[in-house]
């Protein structure tokens, strides 16, 4: 099956009737059947496929399991996420070991497409929790006590869909029967379209955290309150939003306010808090720590002033990544003497491949991002640019796996 015809068989799968957009949370109706697509799709290739303890799958392509070439992404989305975003990687995965097959091609070495779970952390909050708990990013305590908006426990959601979290944690007899990880992504950003490339290779990426910050002020009537004898934790929160964008224009930094709840959420009342989440990237650590040091201390200001108390808590971070130089060379060989043009970019975006690089050598592939809209239903590849992506990923697997052919 080409690469055209998976994703028409993936496109309708969890995505939302009224806004067009992806809702692929974890361990929810919607993931099972992106998780069954794609073992059925792995099966008809003739691949192995085997769930790992932390929600994983890897869909192997023989019995063996030492210094594999792995290749893959994942399925799941943010709040109506673009189809691109993680899908793009798993279907040109598929694709490219069904280009590799139907050449007659036979690996010298192991071969393997993932799927990671919970990239996103649009559910349970901490981005890349299929291979932080792979790789003991975080511990497995942690992560089953990590609740979603509803209260529901990632112990209690993975064991209602039929998983076991008493086994999560980290595997390291499979990271080291990874030999290296190419992860092929949509273009997050518009930096390859004006340089005139379908592809890129990434460089590395920008360290980036989320933090949760907590205004905790008093509920009263927006009609009988007097401005002045106030505590609204709204007002604070609002400068608070000002202040971070402004830290992030001054820092060369990036910093978003994404999500935001107001207790009780009455439309007339003064809020008793508002809880929100900050993300931050920045090009390296120190910048970060600089930018969101300045957010907050701006944020106690402003909070002082109002009588709302403020506490903000870290909730994930990944410290910088440089991908492997010595594997992006060989793929920059690869694919330039196959006439290819793949520019190198750095990203403020994190990846599966961003945690695993700490342990594997690992690199990532780009496809064109024409418009660079991402995490939104707009996110948009072209076709073409999308088989290009297949073809330069089967040249890459066929080059790291080895050269036998039948
Ligand atoms: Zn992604």
């Amino acid at each position: 099956m080409a690469f055209a015809e998976l994703w028409r068989e993936l496109e309708p799968l969890g995505r939302d009737p009224a806004s067009g957009g992806y809702r692929r949370y974890s361990w929810t109706a919607a993931d099972a059947e992106c998780r069954a697509w794609f073992s059925r799709a792995a099966e008809q290739l003739d691949l192995t496929v085997e769930p790992d303890n932390n929600g994983n799958l890897w869909a192997w392509w023989d019995q063996r399991r030492t210094d594999a070439i792995v290749t893959g992404s994942h399925l799941d989305s943010v709040p109506d996420g673009g189809a691109y975003d993680g899908p793009l990687g798993v279907v040109s995965a598929l694709a490219a070991v069904e280009e590799l097959k139907v050449k007659g091609f036979s690996p010298e070495r192991a071969l393997a497409i993932a799927v990671f779970t919970e990239e996103e952390g649009a559910r349970f909050r901490v981005p890349c929790l299929g291979s932080r708990l792979m790789t003991g990013a975080i511990d497995p305590e942690t992560a089953r006590a990590l609740s979603d908006d509803d209260g529901d426990t990632l112990a209690v959601a993975m064991t209602a869909a039929g998983g076991d979290a008493g086994l999560l944690g980290p595997r390291e007899d499979l990271l080291d029967s990874i030999g290296a990880f190419v992860e092929l992504h949509v273009e997050q950003g518009r930096a390859l379209a004006p340089m005139g490339a379908a592809l890129g290779l990434a460089e590395g990426i920008w360290p980036h955290g989320r933090w949760r910050l907590d205004f905790q002020g008093r509920a009263d009537h927006a009609g009988t309150a007097r401005l002045a004898d106030r505590k609204d934790p709204m007002l604070p929160y609002a400068r608070t939003v000002l202040a971070a964008r402004h830290a992030a224009a001054c820092h060369g930094a990036l910093a978003t306010f994404g999500k935001v709840i107001a207790e009780p959420g009455g439309a007339n009342g003064v809020p008793s808090a508002v809880r929100a989440w900050l993300d931050a990237r920045a090009p390296d650590e120190a910048t970060l720590e600089t930018t969101v040091t300045s957010v907050r201390s701006a944020s106690e200001r402003f909070c002082a002033e109002h009588g709302v108390a403020l506490s903000v808590r870290r909730e994930s971070y990944t410290p910088v990544v440089r991908f492997d130089q010595g594997l992006r060379d060989r793929i920059a060989g690869v694919l330039a003497a196959a006439g290819i043009k793949a520019p190198v970019l750095p990203t403020g975006a994190g990846h599966d491949a961003g945690v695993l690089a700490a342990r594997v050598p690992t690199a990532m592939l780009f496809v064109r991002n024409p418009t660079g809209v991402s995490h939104s239903p707009a996110e948009h590849a072209d076709l073409a640019d999308c088989e290009a992506g297949v073809r330069a990923l089967a040249l890459v697997l066929e080059n790291l796996a080895g050269p036998v052919r039948r």
